[in-house]
C-alpha cells in the first residue's frame, strides 16, 4: 500500500496543476473503484475550480469551490498521470495500462489529469466540505505525523497508562494518523526503542527522540520520492527502479545497520503486521 510519504510526493505533484484550476471535463469511465463513484459524479465536479489540495493522513482532499471536497484514496495500485508524466513517488518499470484508466480530469489550464488503477482498492467521494471533519473517514483520526500537534506531550497523553505495545499503539489512527507498518519499524529503530515496549513506560525523553525519528524516517522518505513497494511489484509484475533504504524494514536475518552494534535484525508478528527491529540495540 502506499504510505504517507507516498501520498504527500503524489500531491506535491498535483498541486501545480490542480490548484486555482477549473475542471472543464470530467469523464468516468466506469461507475465503481472499490466503492461507488459518488452520484452525478462527473457533473457535480464539471464546472468547478480546484481551492486547495491537501493530504489528511493517506488522503488526497481537493477542496472545490462548489463547497463539496473531492476525496481520493489510492489503495494498493491507483495512480495519477499529468499528461504522460506520473507526478510523485511511484515508479514503475511499466508504464500505466490505458485500459486501467478509470476517471479523466481536464482542466481549464489544458492539463489531462488521470486516474489509473489497476486492482481497483483505490476509491474516491465527494463530501460537503463543512462536514468533512465529522465524516467517517476523518473523525477521529489523531494529529498528523508532520503537523504542530503532533508533540511529545501529544503522544505522551495518548499512550498514558497503556500497556499496549508502542509499536501496535504508534499503528493506531487515533494516536497519530497515516503512519503505517514501514515507517513504525523505522521510527523505533531510529529512536533505540524495543517495539514491545508496553507504550505507557516510555519516558519523556524517549517520547521527545520518537517524535524527532518519526518526522526525520517520513520527511526523508518523501525528499526521496517516496518507498518502493513490495505490494506493489507483486500485484502488477512492474519492478521499482527506485529502492528507498530501509534499516530494518524487510531486512530480516540481515546485520543490524547501526555503527557498532553487532544485532541481527529480527521478524516477528505485532497485531497482525511485521515486526523489524534488532533485540540488540532497541531495549
Ligand atoms: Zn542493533
Amino acid at each position: 500500500m502506499p504510505e504517507l510519504p507516498e501520498v504527500e510526493t503524489v500531491k506535491r505533484g498535483l498541486a501545480p496543476h490542480l490548484v486555482g484550476a477549473r475542471l472543464t471535463r470530467v469523464v468516468a469511465n466506469r461507475q465503481d473503484l472499490r466503492f461507488p463513484l459518488p452520484e452525478r459524479f462527473a457533473a457535480r465536479l464539471t464546472g468547478a475550480r480546484v481551492e486547495t489540495l491537501e493530504r489528511r493522513a493517506k488522503y488526497l482532499l481537493a477542496s472545490l469551490d462548489t463547497g463539496e471536497t473531492l476525496v481520493a484514496h489510492l489503495g494498493m495500485t491507483g495512480r495519477f498521470l499529468v499528461g504522460s508524466s506520473q507526478p510523485g513517488a511511484f515508479h514503475f518499470a511499466a508504464g500505466a495500462d490505458p485500459k486501467h484508466t478509470h476517471l479523466v480530469f481536464q482542466t481549464s489550464e489544458g492539463t489531462e489529469i488521470a486516474y489509473n488503477d489497476a486492482r481497483r482498492f483505490g476509491y474516491v467521494d465527494l463530501i460537503a466540505t463543512a462536514d468533512l471533519s465529522r465524516h467517517p473517514w476523518f473523525a477521529g483520526l489523531g494529529p498528523e505525523p508532520l503537523g504542530e500537534a503532533f508533540t511529545p506531550r501529544h503522544l505522551g497523553e495518548a499512550f498514558g497508562g497503556r500497556s499496549q505495545a508502542v509499536k501496535t499503539a504508534l499503528l493506531d489512527q487515533r494516536i497519530v494518523a497515516g503512519l503505517g507498518n514501514i515507517y513504525v519499524c523505522e521510527a523505533l529503530f531510529r529512536s533505540g526503542i524495543d517495539p514491545k515496549t508496553p507504550a505507557g513506560e516510555i519516558g519523556r525523553a524517549r517520547l521527545s527522540r520518537l517524535v524527532t525519528v518519526v518526522r526525520e524516517v517520513l520527511e526523508e522518505a518523501i525528499l526521496a520520492g517516496g518507498s518502493t513497494l513490495r505490494d506493489f511489484r507483486d500485484a502488477d509484475g512492474a519492478l521499482g527502479y527506485f529502492q528507498h533504504s530501509f534499516k530494518v524494514y524487510g531486512r530480516e536475518d540481515g546485520p543490524c545497520l547501526k555503527p557498532g552494534c553487532q544485532g541481527v535484525v529480527r521478524r516477528f508478528v505485532q497485531g497482525g503486521r511485521s515486526t523489524f527491529f534488532c533485540a540488540t540495540c532497541q531495549t
